[in-house]
């Protein structure tokens, strides 16, 4: 096989008959609360900074955080849900008014239903670089051809035209680095964008212990790294969630309230 051919994967060469579920049914309140508080756990918070916000489908309304509660305390019953225009619909908080980085990316990118943003240490120190991280370990083919760099740092995203022109330059990219700021990370439903959040930072953190090697990396082929991300994404993703969020309610079963 050659370095360019095109290795398969995902679903179409091995689809499990039977994965753990959750184990119990969650309502989106509760799925929300679990994604914060698993996000808070693996270090990608920083302190009450940063907002997800998940738009089911069909729907312009979105679930998000209050401002002012860190991640790793919110609970089910404090998502609160803002229009497509950021003006809070229920809650018993208000929200950010960087809100609007959310609105607008969900406005021009409809198959984005969930979008993570904070700034987690690994990817806040690659971004301080203002560089994408450099993809050598297999779970980064997660993100091959599906980066972009948001290369200037212009101050705080307040307004909606602010976050409408950073939302016209991204394009369909489901990650984004922001330099000197931090991550955004998308995706279809939540397992998908928390899987992204969750293993970018691990692969800024890897990309940044290489560099301090000083060595060059082993390169992976193009080709393998096309039938990993599928892999990863079809696999990975639904089953990586389920059990973040078996483990999450057990280590705290208030998050449900
Ligand atoms: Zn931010």
């Amino acid at each position: 096989m050659t370095t360019e051919e095109i290795r398969r994967g995902g679903v179409d060469v091995w689809s499990p008959s039977k994965t753990p579920p959750i184990g119990t049914d969650l309502t989106d309140e509760q799925l929300m609360a679990v994604a914060f508080r698993h996000l808070a756990d693996i270090g990608f918070a920083e302190n009450m900074a940063g907002h997800i916000t998940w738009q089911p489908d069909d729907q312009h309304d979105m679930f998000v955080n209050p401002w002012g509660l860190w991640w790793q305390e919110l609970t089910a019953s404090d998502i609160c849900v803002v229009d497509e225009d950021a003006h809070v619909v229920r809650g018993r908080w208000d929200v950010t008014p960087a809100i609007h980085l959310h609105t607008e990316l969900h406005r021009i990118r409809p198959d984005a239903r969930v979008i993570i943003h904070n700034h987690p240490y690994y990817v806040s120190l690659i971004a301080a670089l203002g560089i994408l991280p450099e993809l050598v370990h297999q779970t980064g083919a997660l993100f091959l051809d599906d980066m972009y760099l948001v290369e200037n740092y212009d101050g705080e995203i307040d307004a909606p035209w602010r976050a409408s022109e950073l939302a016209q330059q991204v394009g369909p990219a489901n990650l984004i680095v922001l330099a000197n700021h931090g991550v955004i990370a998308a995706g279809r439903n939540l397992a998908e964008a928390v899987y992204r959040a969750v293993s970018i930072e691990r692969v800024c953190r890897l990309a940044y212990d290489v560099m301090l090697t000083g060595r060059t990396p082993s390169k992976m082929s193009r080709g393998d790294m096309v039938g990993m991300r599928q892999s990863l994404i079809e696999r990975a993703a639904d089953v990586y969630w389920a059990g973040a969020a078996r483990m999450t309610i057990k280590a705290d079963p208030d998050v449900l309230n």
